[in-house]
This record gives structure tokens, sequence and C-alpha cells, in this order.
């Protein structure tokens, strides 16, 4: 793939490690491919990051045809970079787009898209343990009318935001509402994408729950909203006796790679994993006979995010004490030093630059 690169005259400068914060300061360029029925995929090029024009009449405007991905650029303590399953993403990325009627690219164009980016962003990937080069692909129709059919002028891009410790604070586990009336997605819609309308719709329920002092919100499947679906933008994982159940990816939950890996991990440790439909009557049940040993959410924010309590409509549930459970902290430990580089990547994960 050809790119053209056009540097920036006006070297940003990176603000302390300590000061960064997630997707509040960018780097220096950023990338853009357009695509159209004609020509496909063309015009690869990395300018110099600002604001974009677009048609009033775009269709991402209108009709909220729009899909991302969420990477991370690691430094190692030996100064190298490298990515974590790049690939998963990039793939999830044709999925979704495929989703969206937006047009898939080659996996390896993309994969070079990312690493050449990257290459030039360098300097933009802090070093303490825990910040990163957050990566931020994304994709929209971006054809100049209003009629509703399929696109025939898509944009895709990428942005690079370098991002602070999710934990500088330390790990605090986190409160989480089951959200009982809006819900996320359903079997059949977009759930499994990771379309920008999925968080348009979840905000409300978001901030109903900060209002009442939640973090997040838990979600129950939309058609019997008796199901664990996934919690805010992450997936979820619980630690009963000594099983670690997950919702299984039944159509409306979005498949993560950090899940993926989790469920790889403890599978290694000798953990029971166990992938299926998961109700709430029996989260419900297992908490108030003391069987609930642990609750996580998991992403590439956060890695994974211990719960510590949990309410449905007026009750609430304390668990673990409110403390990190010790799988939770097995496993933040086992993805974060592969991520960072610091321990052995036994399962061919990283991908160095
Ligand atoms: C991105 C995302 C996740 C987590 O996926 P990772 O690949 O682990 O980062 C989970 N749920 C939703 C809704 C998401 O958008």
């Amino acid at each position: 793939m050809n790119i053209a690169i056009t540097k920036t005259t006006t070297p940003k400068v990176m603000p302390p490690e300590e000061k960064l914060g997630f997707g509040k300061v960018f780097s220096d360029h950023m990338l853009r491919v357009d695509w159209d029925v004609e020509n496909g995929w063309h015009d690869a090029r990395i300018e110099p990051f600002g604001p974009i024009s677009i048609h009033p009449a775009s269709t991402v405007l209108h009709y909220g045809a729009e899909i991302f991905e969420g990477l991370k650029a690691y430094r190692r303590a030996d100064g190298g970079i490298q990515l974590f399953r790049p690939m998963e993403n990039i793939r999830r990325m044709n999925n979704s787009a495929a989703r969206m009627c937006l047009p898939t690219m080659d996996e390896a164009d993309m994969l070079e898209l990312l690493e050449t980016f990257v290459r030039l962003e360098e300097r933009f990937v802090p070093h303490s343990f825990g910040t990163s080069l957050y990566l931020r692909p994304f994709l929209f129709g971006n054809d100049e009318s209003l009629g509703v059919h399929t696109v025939k002028h898509a944009t895709f891009m990428l942005i690079a935001s370098p991002s602070g410790s999710y934990y500088a604070e330390g790990i605090n586990p986190v409160r989480i509402m089951i959200e009982a009336d809006d819900v996320r997605a359903v079997r059949g819609g977009t759930g499994e994408a990771k379309c920008g309308g999925n968080y348009a719709a979840s905000t409300r329920a978001g901030e109903r729950a900060v209002q009442k002092g939640y973090t997040q919100v838990l979600w129950l499947d939309g058609v019997e909203r008796k199901y664990i679906e996934e919690v805010g933008a992450m997936n979820v994982m619980f630690r009963i006796d000594d099983i670690i159940v997950t919702p299984a990816l039944t159509g409306s939950i979005l498949p993560g790679i950090t899940r993926k890996s989790c469920v790889e991990v403890l599978r290694d440790l000798g953990y029971k994993v166990e992938e299926r439909l998961l109700s709430l009557e029996e989260l419900v049940s297992a908490m108030k006979d003391g069987r609930l040993k642990e609750a996580f959410g998991c992403g590439t924010a956060a890695v994974v995010s211990p719960i510590g309590r949990l309410s449905y409509r007026d009750e609430e549930y304390i668990v673990n004490n409110e403390q990190i459970g010790e799988v939770t902290q097995k496993l933040y430990d086992i993805l974060t030093g592969i991520q960072w580089g610091k321990r052995p990547d036994t399962y061919g994960w990283v991908h160095p630059l």
C-alpha cells in the first residue's frame, strides 16, 4: 500500500506522563484512506492532526454509519514498542463493517497502516508501566446525499492518543447498577458490532447510573431482560464457587479480545470456564448464598476491572468485601505482564514493531 506522508511543521510537546488521562491529547498526525465503489480503497495518507471537513449531508451525520476499534501500542522496558493481538482488532473491524454495510479492507493492508502510523508516532508511546498510545481506527459512510442506501463513499481514519495508566490511583473495585429498563442490544441488531450508535443509545442508562452513585451499568439481554450480557464497554465475568462464568456470545454481545484472552489464560491456569447463558436470577441467588466470589469487567482500556458492588432495583450486594479477588488479580498480572513485555509471551499474542 502506498501511504503518502506529510509531516507536521509544528510538532507537539508531549505532556508529562502522569497528566495524560484518557483520550484527551492526540499525537502529531492522523491517517486517512478513502473508499468508493468505483476505485475501492485509495489515497492512503498521513497528515498533520487537525479538524476534517465533512459535507453536511454526509451519511454518517444522518444515518450513523460508523464503526471503530480500540487497541494500544505498549512500551516495553527495553524501549521497544508492541501491539497486542492486532489481527483480532482488524478482523473485528471488518466484521463490524460488514454488519453496517461499510467496506471491509484487506487485513494485511490494515496492519500495514497501523504499523506505519505507530512507527511515525513512536515518540508518543509513553514509558511508564500502565500507560500506552491508544489507537483509534474508525470508518464512516461519507456519501454526500440524503438518500438512504448502501454507501458508495467511505472514509477510514486512524488517530492516536497517548494515555495514562487506567489505575493511576490503584485498582479500586467499582459499583455497578444492573439496568432494568433500557437495553443495549438485541440478537440480530448491532450489539456484536463496535459501532458508535450502540454507545449513543446506552448513554442514558449510564448517566442514570452515575447519578445514583454507580460507575456503569450491567446490561441484561434485550428480549427477556433475564440474562446477563456485559457491563458498560466491557465484557463481564463471575467467579461462582470456583467456576468462572461469562455470558456466551449469543449475537448481542461484543466479542471482546480481552474476554477471549482471559478465557484462554484461565483455562491454562486450570480454571473451569463456562461460556453460557447466565440469568440474573442465578446471579442473585449466588450473591445471596455467598457463592459469588468475584465479579469483574474486562476490556482493552482497563484490562480487568473488579466489581465491588452490584445493585438491582432496590437491592445492593457487596462482592468479595469490595476487594480485588484472587483470580481478577492473577489475570491482571498475567495480561499486563504480557502486554508491557514484563513476562514471556507464551501465546504469541504480542506484535513487536
Ligand atoms: C470494545 C468493547 C468491549 C471490549 O472489547 P476488547 O476487545 O476487550 O477491548 C466490550 N464491550 C463493548 C460494548 C465494547 O465496545
